[in-house]
């Protein structure tokens, strides 16, 4: 097992800028994600880090070594993809001892080396059957068995979930995380499933255009967003954005909506000073938004502003409230069930400790 360490990687396709100069440092043991749209270039920083695509820039480290020329076979990484790759004419026991068959391991030792990996999977009882007598999910397990059956410095995962049913999906979450935590190998999980990213990651990378834009525990990457792309990228419903214009004076700092003002506690005076009537782009999550009659109007903790029900979201374990604050909508996120009568008039309460601030200009929080 080893700590990774990327400096600097670029990687171009033609004109395409897949990896535009990112710097990574995961630890020894570490579970981290690389989370991100479509196209932002996790997958080609997954192969950079496996050997498979050399950066046309930067470097990548194993430890102290610099690994960014050496060739996948000499990196000890296992991957593991989308497409469960097993061999559909070797038996489970085949396809999980193929890779130490090639290293030439005594067979006492494979028969030890697959039994142990197979019984971490749950497919001990599975070693004599093909792969076309498994199921989809016993078929990734054959994969992920294969992979970690080398014991690899660094265990590479590439959407391994995506190909599985949903429920199927959410066990193998936690059997994959629970796995890892047992062997403790550094494990880079590449997805564009940011549920996926929250509950596996000991960490995560957000990408976004080949650049990393934050790299922090699911917890900071939902509440503190360093930028817009992290703050609207990761939850459901997605954050509320909308702009609004600082104003300072002696009595209040407000943000003025045009729509509607929200009144903030002096203590923002400080880190709003600079931005006095420039216009900023506010967020506020779903969740933070509550019926006024719902909580408790401490002083300063909430602004109120007055809507009507747009459109109501009865999901059962929650209720999703869409209000019309004149040429915006708010989403506001109830958990349980929950009435409201269409067209109706609602005061609602944004909880000011949740709000975020980004500057107009380079996205980058402020609050
Ligand atoms: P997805 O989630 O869809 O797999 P990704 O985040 O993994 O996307 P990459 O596969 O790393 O993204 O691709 C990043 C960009 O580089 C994309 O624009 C893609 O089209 C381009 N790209 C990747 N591989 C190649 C290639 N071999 N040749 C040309 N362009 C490529």
């Amino acid at each position: 097992m080893v700590d990774v360490h990327l400096r600097d990687i670029t990687k171009r396709f033609g004109r395409t800028v897949a990896v535009d100069g990112i710097d990574l440092d995961v630890n020894d043991g570490e579970f981290i994600v690389l989370l991100g749209p479509s196209g932002c270039g996790k997958t080609t920083t997954l192969r950079i880090i496996a050997g498979l695509e050399k950066p046309d820039r930067g470097r990548v480290f194993f430890g102290d070594k610099d690994v960014t020329y050496l060739p996948p076979r000499e990196r000890y990484v296992s991957m593991v993809f989308q497409s469960y790759a097993v061999w559909p004419h070797m038996t489970v026991f085949d396809n999980i001892a193929f890779p130490l068959k090639i290293k030439g391991l005594p067979k006492d030792e494979i028969v030890r080396k697959v039994k142990w990996a197979a019984e971490l999977l749950q497919i001990g009882d599975l070693l004599n059957r093909y792969p076309h007598q498994l199921s989809g999910g016993q078929r990734q397990r054959v994969a992920v068995a294969r992979a970690i059956v080398v014991e690899p410095n660094v265990l590479l995962m590439d959407e391994p979930l995506s190909n599985l049913d949903a429920l199927l999906r959410v066990r193998m979450r936690s059997e994959l995380k629970k796995l890892q935590r047992k062997i403790k190998v550094t494990t880079i999980y590449v997805t564009h499933d940011q549920v996926e990213a929250m509950t596996m990651g000991d960490r995560i990378a957000v990408m976004n255009a080949g650049k990393i834009m934050q790299v922090g525990t699911p917890e900071e990457i939902y509440n503190k967003p360093q930028n817009i792309f992290v703050a609207g990228f990761v939850g459901t419903p997605q954050m509320n954005f909308f702009d609004a214009t600082i104003s300072i004076s002696p009595k209040e700092v407000a943000l003025d909506a045009g729509d509607f003002k929200i009144s903030l506690e002096p203590r923002f005076t400080e880190l709003l000073k600079g931005f006095e009537g420039k216009s900023v782009t506010v967020g506020i999550r779903p969740e933070h938004i509550h019926p006024s009659k719902y909580v408790a109007l401490s002083e300063g903790k909430y602004s109120l502003v007055k809507g009507t029900v747009d459109f109501v979201e009865a999901l059962g374990s929650d209720t999703i409230v869409h209000v019309n604050v004149g040429s915006r909508i708010l989403v506001m996120k109830l958990s349980g069930s929950h009435h409201f009568k269409l067209g109706s008039d609602i005061e609602i309460a944004l909880d000011l400790d949740k709000l975020h601030i980004f500057r107009k200009d380079s996205g980058k929080a402020i609050i």
